[in-house]
């Protein structure tokens, strides 16, 4: 994990690690260096071709070996004879080879041979073992080691692992079976090797490791010292005892995390450097006129929470979530007005550049009349009057902002930001959040998601957040009623939209991309316009919307259909989020399957918003039980809590929010979306430990500390606790 992906912030010129509690002693101090930090080429059992190796894998140091996990465990029994073989785990055994095949069957073409041991016979088989032929031959004796399965009730094992014997060595009685990791291997480097060059070095790695916790919480908590599960997870006498040191390792990688978020939570509340900025009465009634509509009583409630961090002078960490359609957006932009009228200028940042578009296109709508300047920065408005729109606002003559988080990185400098928004489910990466602390700035900070997020998120990488959640839609909301229809039952799709058009409404029909070039999915929606147009839906007003259109020729198209000109909008996801047409009450999705849940379910929420009863349609033919899954999920539930609890159980953690730019830190060991409650475990245990010892500067906790630094570096300006 490199220093920019952490999630936690930095501070500028934060002091050297070592500077974390300057009472203490740092760990280690007394002896030489860190063993833990000794390069791989020092390693017992390493030269430098296998230094590489271990290096390609991302093993650079004695410490990174010690927390290569195993990826797997395998039982493998001693030598027995072929009588006595098992079929469970792997197996060894030997005999004297008695027959040889080579069997030259495409496309996989098998070397095949038969030992004997006097007592009974045991097939081999190797795939592509042509080179097996010059090799082995009746009359050897082998020793064989493999996976074995009953075949007509004699013993064979595919692709074995073989070795000559001599027909007079007999087999080691001291031999014992024995319960082995499997590493992730490399070409290099497997993992038997892997597993010579840990048990090499254990010990050594062993005497550096120092328990983190106090007996009474290992006690309390069921788990083994830190030295045993280190030990156990690599050499376990069993799969319980793997378990068991994994437990504690995964309590160990949850507390990190933890205990990293208090310490940058309380880093955060205990500065006063935000813009403090401030509503009246006069000034909440001009931004309210603002909107064609009143706020619900939840969205007023959100706007309530916001005013009060506003003007705290901290700086404002805020997630807003609701469901889609919700009303985030009129929210954030109340926050991002009340920033200008405090003489602020404010960021509205999000996913993709047309979503960037959208947002400009109704939020310039709405100030249309006003002085608020607003600013768009996409590719193409950057090729085109990129430096006058970043001029205006370094001279602070623009007000709002709004584009991708490449916004940030971009060399703009703001004349005064005093609030960023980003839109859907993307926390802002360390690096941006620094970019804009090197600038001086320490805005306040809003997070808008419409998916909302699933407890452990919550409890983790969100973990440092304030929550306001939107919990009503506005009114007038109908129940959406959702299909999921196979091709070949499409037609039964069309006639509803040409029945619901012939009483007056409209339709959406979203097509995902076509391949990677398809750039948002352009090329399917062009050539699926011509045909619907000549086909399924002739004689209707279709209009076509995709992401390469120019932004006029998409305003031209969105505001046909907005005033009824157009019967059916054929569009790729770029009406994902922003368009609000209350009389379509069809969303069609066609190859629907090629969506992951949470895209389909903000895609629903396109209709439903007028007093019509609305249908949501997917047409799919799925190809694998994930997709089925998706599916079936959406036509049995339209609660968006439900939608994002499966999302992420079906993708996991990483992919739920889309990308890596999320500055969520990896785990070796724990999945998440398995460990809820040993995540609440984790952050209760950090809560007290920091209420303890805010510092961590008790000697007690030194090795503690000491990890804390390793993983999150200067980053935790830690000094500064307490
Ligand atoms: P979200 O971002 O939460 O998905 P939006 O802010 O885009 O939702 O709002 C969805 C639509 O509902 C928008 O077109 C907006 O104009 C409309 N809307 C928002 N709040 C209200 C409200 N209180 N009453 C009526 N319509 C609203
Ligand atoms: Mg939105």
């Amino acid at each position: 994990m490199s220093a920019a992906e952490k999630p936690i912030l930095p501070a500028p010129g934060a002091p050297p690690a070592n500077a974390i509690a300057p009472g203490a002693p740092p760990a280690g101090a007394t002896g030489s260096a860190d063993p833990l930090a000794r390069p791989v080429e020092s390693l017992a059992g390493v030269g430098p071709a296998r230094a590489k190796a271990l290096r390609d894998l991302g093993v650079a140091t004695l410490g990174d070996l010690l927390e290569y996990y195993p990826r797997d465990y395998q039982l493998e029994t001693a030598e027995r004879p072929i009588a006595d073989l098992g079929t469970d785990g792997v197996q060894t055994t030997r005999g004297e080879v008695v027959a040889v095949n080579y069997v030259p069957s495409r496309p996989r073409p098998r070397f095949e041979a038969t030992l004997d041991d006097g007592a009974g016979k045991c097939g081999l088989v190797w795939f592509h073992g042509a080179y097996l032929r010059r090799q082995i031959h009746p009359g050897i004796t082998l020793r064989v080691k493999g996976k074995v399965r009953l075949f007509h009730n004699i013993p064979q094992m595919t692709n074995p692992k073989w070795e000559l014997v001599e027909p007079d060595e007999t087999p080691d009685p001291d031999a014992k079976s024995r319960f082995r990791p499997i590493y992730p291997a490399s070409s290099n480097l497997p993992s038997d090797t892997l597993e010579r060059i840990v048990a090499d070095n254990l010990d050594d790695a062993l005497a550096a490791v120092a328990e983190w916790y106090s007996p009474e919480l290992l006690a309390r908590r069921k788990l083994c010292p830190r030295p045993d599960a280190h030990r156990l997870i690599h050499q376990p006498p069993d799969l319980r005892a793997a378990m068991f040191a994994r437990r504690r390792l995964i309590y160990d990688e949850l507390m990190l995390m933890q205990l990293g978020l208090g310490i940058s939570k309380r880093l955060r509340d205990g500065r006063l450097t935000a813009p403090i900025l401030r509503v009246d009465k006069t000034l909440d009634q001009r931004i309210a006129r603002r909107f064609p509509f009143t706020m619900t009583p939840a969205q007023r409630n959100a706007v309530f929470d916001i005013i009060k961090d506003l003007q705290t002078g901290r700086p404002m960490h805020r997630l807003l979530q609701g469901d889609v359609g919700s009303g985030k957006t009129a929210v954030a932009l109340y926050a991002m007005l009340m920033a200008v009228a405090n003489r602020m200028q404010a960021a509205l940042l999000t996913p993709t550049e047309v979503l960037a578009e959208q947002h400009f296109l109704t939020i310039s709508n709405l100030l249309a009349d006003s002085s608020v300047g607003v600013e768009l920065f996409t590719s193409r408005t950057r090729r085109k009057r990129g430096d006058d729109a970043r001029q205006r606002l370094t001279d602070g003559e623009a007000h709002l902002a709004i584009g991708t988080q490449a916004l940030l990185q971009e060399g703009i400098d703001f004349a005064n930001l005093g609030l960023v928004v980003v839109d859907e489910q993307h926390k802002l990466g360390v690096r941006q959040r620094a970019t804009l602390r090197s600038k001086g700035h320490a805005p306040h900070y809003l997070v808008m998601t419409a998916t909302p997020i699933p407890r452990t998120l919550a409890l983790s990488y969100f973990a440092d957040f304030d929550v306001t959640t939107i919990n009503e839609l506005p009114p007038g909301r109908q129940p959406i009623e959702t299909r999921w229809l196979r091709s070949r039952q499409a037609s039964e799709a069309y006639n509803l939209i040409r029945h619901e058009v012939a009483n007056g409404r409209q339709a959406y029909i979203v097509l995902p991309r076509i391949d990677d070039d398809d750039a948002d999915g352009a090329q399917g929606v062009v050539k699926r316009f011509a045909e619907l147009s000549k086909k399924e839906l002739s004689g209707l007003r279709l209009g076509m919307l995709h992401g390469q259109l120019p932004i006029e020729e998409k305003r031209r198209v969105m505001e046909s259909f907005r005033d009824g000109q157009t019967d059916v909008l054929v569009a790729t996801t770029v009406i994902e989020v922003g368009i609000d047409v209350p009389n379509a009450t069809v969303m069609l999705i066609d190859h629907a399957d090629a969506f992951g849940l949470s895209q389909l379910h903000q895609l629903r929420g396109r209709v439903g918003r007028g007093p019509n009863p609305s249908f949501c349609v997917l047409v799919a033919d799925p190809l694998t039980d994930s997709a089925e899954s998706r599916l079936s999920a959406m036509t049995r539930t339209a609660d968006g809590f439900e939608i994002a609890e499966m999302d992420l159980a079906l993708r996991g953690p990483g992919q739920f929010f889309g990308t890596r730019q999320h500055g969520l830190p990896e785990f070796k060991l724990t999945d998440l979306t398995g460990e809820l409650e040993m995540l609440q475990t984790a952050k209760d245990d950090a809560t007290a430990l920091l209420a303890d010892d805010p510092r961590l500067s008790s000697p007690r906790h030194a090795a503690l500390r000491r990890a804390l630094l390793d993983q999150f570096g200067d980053t935790l300006d830690l000094p500064r606790i307490g």
